[in-house]
Parts: structure tokens; sequence; C-alpha cells
């Protein structure tokens, strides 16, 4: 699919994002770039269309600068809260394109020559809180987000595993640690980042050390949780609902987090 941005330049389109009624395109090549309302190409003949034509209801940016800098990056963003990037087909290779699929109520990516619809869900991220006599086992992130801070071993699931499985194969990745997983005691909602955090309690059994993703391990008293530097919300959540529960089995305590905060220094 191309778009024609401006003055009839043909630009591959980076994505499209649905703002109110209208589509967006985004596109850029070297030092051109721009947003434009994607239209039906005229002679559309299968619903979607290989090119496009573009109008632009929107007010022109005040320079090319601040017209890539500031307009596109926040459209680009408030795309992605929803909808991440797709731009081929994963079966067939062809462009996608962002459509209401017939009988659907949302937008989709969809492939504008085999017509499979991408969808795009939630991840699960699972971890657990390690303990072994009244110590607690953090690693010190090595990898974006929030290098440098504290954080229980978590990470995303894969497929295949189970959530208890998942959160024991992170600890021995990121901490070099077997556990003996416990109970489920914290689901936290990141709704803005498309994920669901999960934490198991657990015994740490042996030994244990900084993996390929912390810059170190230790084991912490509760006095001595670095609680300024943990890495996020989710984390921090699940750690003062561990403490709380000293030990019992009080269910799964609960957090949406529906918004990441605008002044607050920690992502999720
Ligand atoms: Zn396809």
């Amino acid at each position: 699919m191309t778009i024609v941005w401006r003055a009839g330049i043909h630009l591959p389109i980076l994505c499209a994002i649905p703002v109110g009624a209208a589509t967006y395109g985004v596109a850029s090549r070297n030092d051109v770039a721009g947003v434009a309302e994607l239209v039906d190409a005229p002679d559309s003949k299968s619903g979607f269309f290989t090119e496009v034509g573009v109008r632009f209801p929107l007010p022109a940016p005040p320079s090319q600068d601040a017209f890539h800098h500031e307009f596109l990056l926040k459209l680009w963003r408030a795309g992605r809260k929803e909808n991440s990037l797709v731009n081929f087909c994963s079966d067939c290779g062809a462009s996608v394109v962002r459509k209401i699929p017939h009988g659907d109520t949302r937008h989709r990516w969809v492939c504008a020559s085999c017509e499979i619809v991408h969808y795009q869900n939630p991840k699960i991220v699972v971890g657990c809180i390690p303990e072994r006599d009244g110590k607690i086992l953090l690693c010190r992130r090595a990898i974006e987000p929030r290098t440098g801070f504290w954080t229980a071993p978590a990470g995303f699931l894969e497929v295949g595993e189970s959530i208890a499985e998942g959160a024991a194969r992170e600890t021995l990745e990121e901490a070099c640690a077997e556990v003996e997983i416990g109970h489920l005691f914290a689901s936290v909602d990141v709704v803005y980042a498309g994920q669901v955090h999960l934490f198991f309690t657990a015994t740490l059994l042996g030994d244990f050390a900084a993996g390929e993703e912390s810059l170190e391990v230790a084991l912490f008293d509760i006095a001595d949780i670095p609680w300024k530097d943990i890495a996020f919300s989710s984390n921090r959540f699940a750690l003062e609902q561990y403490i709380a529960d000293a030990g019992s089995n009080n269910g799964v305590h609960h957090l949406v987090i529906k918004h990441r905060s605008p002044t607050s220094p920690v992502p999720i």
C-alpha cells in the first residue's frame, strides 16, 4: 500500500491510526515525513486498497521539524496505546490495512491480500517473590526499561508453559535461582500497556547469582527493601501485598492501572 502525500509524493505507509471516524496514515522516508487521512482509492474492487489518495483536514504544521517531532509523534503514540504497529501479514507477507472486519466492532490490522485478521491482545507477565529465612530476593535490572532499578524476577509468559512455570523460569533466567512456587497472590491489570502482571509466592532453593538481564541479585530484609528504587508500580504493589499477607494465603490481591501517570517516573 502507498499513500499520496502532499505534493503527490508516494511514500510507504508506516502505520495507520484510527482517529474518530477517519483513519490516518503515518509515512516517513529520509527527510520527508507526514500524516494524512487515508481514503479508499476510487478503483478499489476488493474492498481493500493498494493505493490511497489523501486529503488534509488537519491544520498545516508550522514547520517540517515541528510536524515531525511533535504532531506526528503525538499521533503515533496515541495510536500505540491501543495498537502496536503491524507492517506486513505474517502469513503471506503482503501489506496490512487498518479497518473494522465484517462482523467486528474494532479496528484491526487486516491483510490486504489474504484478508487474515491480525488480532492483538494483552500480554501476560509472570513473576514471583522468592523468600528464604524472612528475606526477599530482588534483581537489579541490566536492561531497559528501568535499568538499574530493583524488581522481583518476572517476565513475559511463553507459549507452552503455565503461569507458575513461567514465573519459575524467569527466576532461573534473571537470578540463576531455583524456586518452589507457592500460591498466586497478586494480579495487576496494566491497561494502558496492554499487559496483565501475575505474582506468586515462592521459596528460594539453593544459590543465586546475576543472570543475563540483571546487574546484581540480592536478598533483602523487609526493612531494607529499596522502595525508592523499585522498577515498576506492579512490582511495588506485589511487594506491599506480600509483606501485608505475612505468609498467609489471603487470595489474590487485584490492582487496575488504567493510565500511566504523567508525573510518575515509574512506567508500569
Ligand atoms: Zn496475508
